[in-house]
């Protein structure tokens, strides 16, 4: 695997707020990269500082191999794509597009050229006359997109780049964001608050917690084998099991996370614990089941088609032993 970027004890501190905490991570050239967390716990910091944006106050930063301590924005082979897109308002389309290759002195008629290029790749051939004003926000997405893309960055940097679109337009862009990084072989690293949208898209996902990374890992990693408590709450909707309950559902007396789709409702000898019914609410593909057990709250996703208790009655619970999985204390 080469290394696309590579954080060595990176911290960035602003007075006595410790944005960034001495951060390691490599990020595989050609992959898809989220840095996933709660509004300020340092994912557009990191952004920022891989950009060139803002320094380290320690720590080194190598982007393919060198250190890019005194290397300026300009020359580090990264664009960003920034959640309000940046367009600019009185340009059309297709200048918006080849704004960063006027900026390098390319002549008018090649850079027009390569804009319409980059247009077609976004699926927005034609639209080069319009304004943005003149363009969905799905649109605009997408031609941020284009206007990162057209300087042929070796790694792209997405700030929340579907924030501001509807759930919809964002489940569509999400699929079409994944098969252009695949198609173009570009690293894209991504910042999102959206644990399904880290989850859907990233190849690996880092998760961060108060400047640092809680966990790395794939999608499948992070989601389920939490490795803390943070973890198993932010991504994810987890029952988080205190040590005594863990031992009660036959762990040791750690910290466990049981995700609600790895529990079965049973009322057969095969039950590892028993629950009252508290609550239900209807989820189309299924129903959330939350049960009262040992004083704690366990939630328990059961498939549509399968019979739903009502609530107030008491219902066995059982599962694969392997779907307990212990966590450190964090
Ligand atoms: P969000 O999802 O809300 O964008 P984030 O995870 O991207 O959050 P950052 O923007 O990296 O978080 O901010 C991390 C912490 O650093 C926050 O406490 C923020 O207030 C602080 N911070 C960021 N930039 C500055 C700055 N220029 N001056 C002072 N504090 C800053």
């Amino acid at each position: 695997m080469n290394a696309a970027v590579e954080f060595l004890s990176v911290s960035r501190h602003f007075g006595q707020v410790r944005a960034v905490d001495r951060v390691d991570m490599t990020i595989a050239e050609g992959s898809f990269f989220a840095m996933l967390g709660p509004s300020g716990s340092g994912k557009t910091t990191c952004l920022r500082l891989i950009s060139g944006f803002e320094k380290p106050s320690g720590g080194a930063i190598r982007i393919f191999g060198e250190d890019m301590g005194e290397v300026p924005p300009n020359r580090r082979h990264v664009n960003t794509v920034f959640q309000d897109y940046a367009l600019f308002p009185h340009m059309n389309v297709r200048d918006n597009v080849a704004y960063g290759l006027m900026v390098k002195g390319v002549d008018r008629r090649a850079r027009h050229g390569k804009a319409e290029e980059m247009l077609a790749l976004v699926k927005l051939d034609g639209f080069g006359d319009r304004k943005p004003a003149q363009l969905s926000g799905g649109q605009r997405q997408r031609v941020a997109l284009a206007r990162a893309l057209v300087n042929e960055p070796r790694v792209l940097l997405l700030d929340e780049p579907l924030g501001a679109l509807d759930l919809k337009l964002r489940e569509a862009m999400q699929d079409e964001l994944k098969a252009l990084q695949q198609r173009l072989g570009i690293t894209f690293v991504f910042v999102t608050h959206d644990q399904g949208e880290a989850l859907s898209m990233a190849d690996r996902v880092a998760v961060f917690n108060e400047g640092r990374i809680a966990q790395i890992g794939t999608p499948a990693e992070v989601y389920d084998r939490p490795a803390t408590r943070f973890v198993a709450d932010f991504v994810g909707s987890s029952n988080v099991l205190p040590p005594a309950l863990t031992q009660a559902f036959g762990g040791p007396a750690r910290w466990a996370s049981l995700r609600p789709e790895a529990i079965r409702l049973s009322t057969g000898p095969e039950a590892r614990a028993k629950g009252r019914v508290t609550a239900l609410r209807y989820l189309g593909a299924g129903t959330r089941v939350a049960l009262e057990t040992g004083g704690q709250e366990i939630a328990v996703l059961v498939p549509a088609g399968v019979p739903v208790p009502e609530v107030g009655a008491t219902s066995g619970l059982t599962w694969d032993a392997s779907a307990l999985h212990v966590m450190e204390e964090a």
